[in-house]
């Protein structure tokens, strides 16, 4: 009977000093930047979603709340294509207002969030192939990335800097790449890609509440089905083996993100869609995240 009393109060102790210890980590987590971050992929649609406030917006500035805080933010946007693979690498970059015949008040917008020269630096010197230049003073923010940020993390405390998407580069490349950059989860950085898995201009009914293309509503869907199926190599060499494919990706810049994060996740993720639309009848505004 005393044996087991004992045993009893020792199990009971160890019990209690573990689950003391599992809360504490716990309530640190929710604020903890060495905590292993999300990968994202984020619709952006039209800049105007910047300054508008509807379900998709109101999306994001939830998902912001309800993230662990990063050290960084690792952007990679639709709207910035280059020869080469380049990172943004200065202190402060500039927001950039890539777009014309939007009303002032879009130009007005500022996102002064500071760079981080320090990872741009540790990606550059990780990767070593392809090589990843640093930009010292070119780019800054451009919309894909500020027109999302500025819903999800309003303070624009948290530092951001972009890599930029190599237009010479088969789709192949990107997905590669992302795996590449997958290091920098587990080191406090979240990596988020921002396009639009649907996005044909061409074809663009000018309301937001338009009734969507059926191709539109297929290659979403398509897409959908290979993440969750981690086929991603599907998602690379089959996406435009489609007519919905061809019509949703006539041009593959808004589409080239979503490789990143897809190569950026790891077999043990969970795959949450935190929105799912279809806007202005040919862009999808769907958004995942890998965690
Ligand atoms: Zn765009």
């Amino acid at each position: 009977m005393i044996k087991l009393n004992r045993r009893d109060a020792i199990s009971t102790l160890v019990l209690g000093i573990a689950s003391a210890a599992f809360g504490g980590k716990l309530m640190s987590n929710s604020n903890d930047s060495n905590v292993k971050m999300p990968a994202l992929f984020l619709g952006h649609g039209s800049p105007m979603n910047a300054i508008e406030t509807n379900n998709f917006t109101q999306t994001l500035t939830n998902l912001g709340a309800s993230l662990p805080r990063p050290k960084a933010i690792l952007m990679i946007s639709a709207h910035w294509e280059t020869n080469g693979t380049w990172v943004t690498g200065m202190e402060r970059p500039k927001t950039i207002h890539d777009f014309y015949g939007f009303p002032k008040a879009l130009f007005d917008v500022q996102y002064p969030a500071p760079g981080s020269p320090e990872f741009a630096k540790k990606v550059s010197s990780t990767i070593l192939s392809p090589k990843i230049e640093i930009d010292e003073n070119h780019w800054g923010l451009d919309h894909g990335t500020w027109s999302v940020l500025k819903h999800m993390f309003p303070e624009a405390d948290i530092p951001v800097f972009q890599m930029s998407i190599d237009k010479t580069k088969p789709i192949e490349f990107h997905l590669e790449l992302g795996q590449k950059l997958n290091f920098l989860r587990e080191q406090g950085v979240m990596i988020i890609g921002s396009g639009n898995i649907v996005h044909n201009l061409r074809q663009v009914r000018w309301e937001q509440e338009a009734k969507p293309f059926d191709w539109a509503i297929e290659f979403d869907e398509w897409i959908k089905q290979k993440l969750i199926e981690r086929d991603f190599n599907s998602l690379a060499k089959d996406a435009l083996s489609t007519t919905a494919g061809k019509f949703s990706i006539p041009t593959l810049e808004h589409y080239l993100p979503l490789l990143y994060i897809a190569g950026a996740s790891e077999n043990k993720d969970l795959l949450k869609f935190e929105y799912e639309g279809i806007q202005m009848g040919s862009m999808s505004m769907r958004c995942l995240r890998f965690f």
